[in-house]
């Protein structure tokens, strides 16, 4: 499959590494939109949010669970982060391989647009 990040969890491609289970991968964006930006993916391919079932219920928590321990490893889970999801072309998903963003590491501007 011509999956950027299953060509990352494949090792494919290289990652920075910040969590890894059997079910979830956490490394660092390549273009970082803060001083702290991880991508948290699941290592089951699921192409958009609208694609998650409740037989993903599983993964899904285990991404949030890993983005609690990621922000507290890196240090700003009290100073604070944000966690985002882009589905599809109007919110500018430009890899479609569910991931989240987990952004932080300065005080992030408002998100209006
Ligand atoms: P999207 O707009 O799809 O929500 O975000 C995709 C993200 O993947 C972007 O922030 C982009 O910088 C990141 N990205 C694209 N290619 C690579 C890559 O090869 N390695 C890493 N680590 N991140 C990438
Ligand atoms: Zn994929």
């Amino acid at each position: 499959m011509d999956c950027l990040f299953c060509k990352i969890i494949e090792g494919q491609i290289p990652s920075k590494k910040v969590f890894e289970s059997d079910t979830v991968l956490a490394f660092y964006d390549i273009q970082p939109a803060a001083p702290e930006h991880v991508l948290i993916i699941p290592k089951k391919h699921i192409p958009t949010m609208n694609d998650v079932t409740d037989e993903d219920d599983a993964v899904v928590a285990e991404i949030f669970a890993a983005a609690r321990q990621i922000a507290a490893k890196l240090g700003i889970a009290e100073s604070g982060y944000r966690l985002i999801n882009n589905c599809n072309k109007d919110s500018g998903q430009i890899v479609f391989h569910l991931h989240f963003h987990l952004l932080g590491g300065k005080k992030l501007g408002p998100l209006l647009n």
